[in-house]
């Protein structure tokens, strides 16, 4: 067996309990912050235990996170820090405050959020802005997912434009996805040619998502995933099950990206006995290399979980022999866009799509994901309450992977010293002095606190309560929701950790965790190069990232030609190791 394979798991392993998704359920878990405002306040949420066999494994071992069951394979904790230029420009133009909002919002946003009812305003934003500068299709049903045409209410105008050329490769895929998606024609052909092993595939070759891990490596790796279908004009098909009901709207208009249920290798995912007999990994085992050769089947298992054989899907020369497979099935939980960009013919495409190469995972999520009408309530409702009046945003992600054993008041301690060094946050005085009065250009920043525990927010908010700030500054801290722990297969939990990562990415600064592709995915979002504080008594406590792209943790690092082992960084310009990790690789 190639190192590595044979164990993976897919999602389906974990306990895929169903939650429904109601209203009660969701407010029961909103953090303190909310309630205290809100002034309601439930019991704690479910009493689902954490997998243990979820994470995929790794060739070299189980690591802490691996342990905790929370973190992705691999991980290890890394020392070394190192100093980057943070003259980057921030995201710098304005954003409609909430009178600009509640007057262009559609007419059943503005029914929901309880003001002004007067819908004759709802449809006349100019298309460009609503549009994404081109990016998202017109001619969607608006009301059937209000996030995607009113996102650009809530961010900054953005300084990072779509070429053109990805633009018309956008509208090309639609039409692609249009022709063979599911229920249509060519997907009955194509499915005949699946289960016959005979036949033409009906023109269409189509590449299958499968999920692995949390909600933030699911992302990256179906952004990664659609990316791959966009260069070698497969159709994207994601495995979304019930524990991804109602994330996300579809993406592409007059079709569905969902897998269909009665898709026939379902019983198949996650088998890894029968994955590796499929797998290309296998086929390059037995030799079967010979490009020329019609593959004996008419789909491969391609797991890129994993650093086994089946990384070699990276190297161009493999390239000849997975474009004739109709069907991929693609199992990762990795951000791999780094890995596609070392096939040269990857490259060359993936820089005139992308030229500002850093805006790969900002522009791909921008025109995937969003939110559904029911993660979109969840965002604005906390986003118009608590956070548009700031005059900044301050997104703190606190991502602790083994909570029982990390002392509180390191993190704590260590999240501070990064917001008071880098003059992120005010630090407060020592006095009980009476506070000046209130005057007109008092500013205020809001503090938005994730975490799976309440306690970091507890005690921050408690800091700015007791203390005055020495700039005079009004702080405020929210958190959205605190879930104790990570649960698996339960939809409403993942509902709350998209709204999370779309808070953060809403916000004007983002101090994020190491390691943790929930951050990646809120600062890829956000268009935002974060710090990222270090995990112990580390000091700098933090360090700026030097690019807005998510890390891929686990990237090839194999060279085609000599077949060595290289150092990944080396094998192609444009790519750097991650701050946060030595062997990951992010493109800058
Ligand atoms: P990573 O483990 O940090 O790389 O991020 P993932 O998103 O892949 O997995 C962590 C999962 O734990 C999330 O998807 C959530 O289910 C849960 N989780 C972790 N941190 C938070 C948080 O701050 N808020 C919420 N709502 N869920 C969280």
């Amino acid at each position: 067996m190639p190192p590595g394979f044979g164990n993976g798991t897919s999602s389906e392993n974990n306990s895929l309990r169903h939650t429904s998704g109601t209203d009660k359920q969701l407010n029961g878990t909103m953090a303190p912050g909310f309630w205290i405002e809100s002034g309601s306040r439930n019991g704690s949420f479910g009493n689902e235990t954490s997998s243990k066999n979820n994470s995929l494994p790794h060739p070299s071992g189980p690591d802490e996170k691996q342990l905790n069951g929370t973190l992705a394979p691999g991980f290890r904790k890394e020392s070394g820090s190192r100093n980057y230029s943070e003259n980057d420009s921030l995201l710098n133009t304005s954003r409609p405050n909430v009178k600009q909002l509640n007057e262009t919002l559609d007419p059943g946003f503005r029914k929901e959020s309880g003001s002004r009812n007067d819908s004759s305003q709802g449809n006349r934003m100019p298309d460009e802005n609503k549009l994404l500068d081109g990016l998202l299709a017109p001619g969607f049903d608006e009301r059937s997912c209000a996030s995607r045409y009113q996102s650009f209410l809530f961010r900054k105008t953005s300084l990072h434009k779509p070429s053109s050329y990805l633009l018309s490769k956008l509208r090309r895929y639609e039409d692609i996805h249009k022709r063979c998606g599911p229920h249509s024609k060519s997907y009955h052909k194509a499915l005949k040619r699946l289960k016959s092993s005979h036949g033409s595939s009906g023109g269409c070759k189509y590449i299958v998502w499968i999920p692995a891990n949390g909600l933030g490596n699911r992302m990256l790796s179906m952004a990664a995933t659609f990316l791959y279908a966009l260069l070698t004009n497969r159709v994207l098909l994601v495995n979304h099950k019930t524990d991804m009901a109602n994330l996300f709207c579809e993406p592409f208009l007059n079709t569905s990206w969902l897998l269909p249920e009665d898709f026939p290798l379902r019983n198949h995912f996650g088998r890894s006995k029968h994955g590796y007999a499929h797998s290309f990994g296998s086929m390059l085992n037995k030799s079967i290399t010979n490009t020329s050769m019609e593959p004996p089947e008419p789909y491969l298992d391609l797991n890129l979980a994993l650093g086994g054989y089946d990384q070699l899907a990276f190297c161009d020369e493999n390239q000849a022999l997975l474009q004739k497979i109709p069907w991929l099935i693609l199992l990762s939980d990795q951000y791999f866009v780094p890995s596609l960009f070392m096939i040269p013919s990857f490259n060359r495409e993936i820089s005139k799509l992308f030229p500002e190469k850093e805006t790969v995972f900002y522009h791909l999520g921008h025109y995937l994901f969003h939110p559904s009408n029911q993660v979109w309530g969840l965002i604005t409702r906390f986003y118009q309450a608590y956070l548009a009046k700031a005059d900044e945003r301050i997104g703190l992600q606190i991502r602790v992977y083994h909570d029982k054993t990390t002392p509180f008041q390191t993190v704590m301690d260590q999240i501070l010293d990064c917001v008071l060094k880098e003059k992120l946050l005010p630090e407060v005085a020592d006095t009980q002095e009476p506070a000046p009065p209130p005057s007109r250009n008092q500013t205020s920043k809001a503090i938005l606190i994730t975490s799976l525990y309440s306690k970091y927010y507890e005690n921050m908010k408690n800091m700015y309560w007791t203390r005055p700030t020495v700039t005079g500054e009004v702080i405020s801290v929210y958190q959205p929701s605190h879930e104790e722990y990570q649960h698996f297969g339960d939809n409403t939990h993942n509902m709350k950790a998209w709204a999370d990562i779309y808070l953060l990415s809403l916000c004007d600064v983002l101090v994020t965790s190491t390691w943790s592709t929930f951050g990646y995915v809120a600062h890829g979002l956000a268009g935002l190069k974060p710090w990222i504080w270090r995990m112990g008594n580390k000091n700098p406590a933090c360090q700026r990232a030097i690019s807005m792209e998510p890390c891929c943790h686990f990237p090839l690092s194999y060279d085609c030609k000599t077949r060595i082992e290289v150092n990944a960084a080396t094998l192609v310009p444009n790519t750097m190791h991650c701050e946060d990790r030595k062997n990951g690789l992010k493109l800058v």
